[in-house]
């Protein structure tokens, strides 16, 4: 009997439990008012976006302070070889990126593993890769072709063009958290499409992307320059936007 009474009180709780998760289910936020943004044709930037290029490189910078060299018109940059890397001057966390891309269409300098090597590096450390995926005989490791999480992630399939055609990605960012005593406390997670197809769905980072698999999280600042990487490739850029989140 005893037993019988006991079985049926936590059957009782668990249906009463059952019943407020149902009820939470169906709460509706009457709080919450997203904002009004405008989205735009042609991959243009929605109203709330912040334009990095339009015709001049002024949100930018080399990452060691001086004037960009990097040649400009109105509608692209081309990255000079030999040159250094270029970081905004405007600092980012949690983030959604458009950027559109072009690997050089007759590239054959002799470097082995370098066609189209280019990457875009939020808060200048966590790498999605640019490169010429497109050529076989240009082979890299499947993490280090295109649309990879630099040597974390390889790219769930490749949508490259030819070279000399321009590429886009739409890139998710979100930036890590850390404790006070500099220890993680959540990691940092790319969302990536490349030319509108997913490539990269929620991944987790393990850490900072560098020539190793496994990195371990340093503390860093909660917002950090957006870097474009200048690796021996003369890969051009044009119609770059940000929305912070
Ligand atoms: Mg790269």
């Amino acid at each position: 009997m005893k037993k019988t009474i006991i079985i049926s009180l936590i059957f009782f709780l668990c249906l009463n439990t059952f019943g407020q998760e149902k009820k939470q289910n169906n709460f509706a936020d009457w709080e919450i008012k997203p904002a009004l943004v405008v989205a735009a044709k042609n991959s243009k930037a929605p109203s709330d976006a912040i334009i990095l290029f339009s015709g001049h490189l002024s949100q930018w910078e080399h990452i060691d302070g001086s004037k960009i060299e990097w040649p400009a018109s109105k509608k692209r940059f081309k990255i000079l070889p030999e040159t250094k890397s270029i970081h905004t001057k405007k600092s980012f966390g949690d983030c959604q990126l458009h950027v559109e891309w072009r690997v050089p269409k007759n590239e054959d300098h002799g470097k082995k593993m370098n066609y189209g090597n280019s990457g875009i590096y939020f808060m200048e450390q966590y790498e999605v890769q640019v490169y010429d995926s497109y050529n076989n005989h240009r082979k890299i490791y499947s993490n280090g072709q295109a649309g990879s999480i630099y040597k974390q992630y390889s790219p769930l399939v490749n949508v490259c063009k030819k070279p000399g055609k321009w590429e886009s990605y739409d890139i998710v960012f979100t930036a890590p958290q850390f404790k006070d005593d500099g220890t993680l406390k959540s990691p940092a997670y790319f969302t990536v499409f490349h030319n509108g197809v997913l490539i990269q769905n929620h991944v987790e980072l393990t850490g900072p992307t560098t020539h190793l698999k496994y990195t371990e999280y340093k503390k860093h600042p909660e917002k950090m320059p957006l870097l474009i990487q200048s690796h021996g490739s003369a890969v051009e850029y044009r119609n770059i936007w940000i929305r912070d989140l």
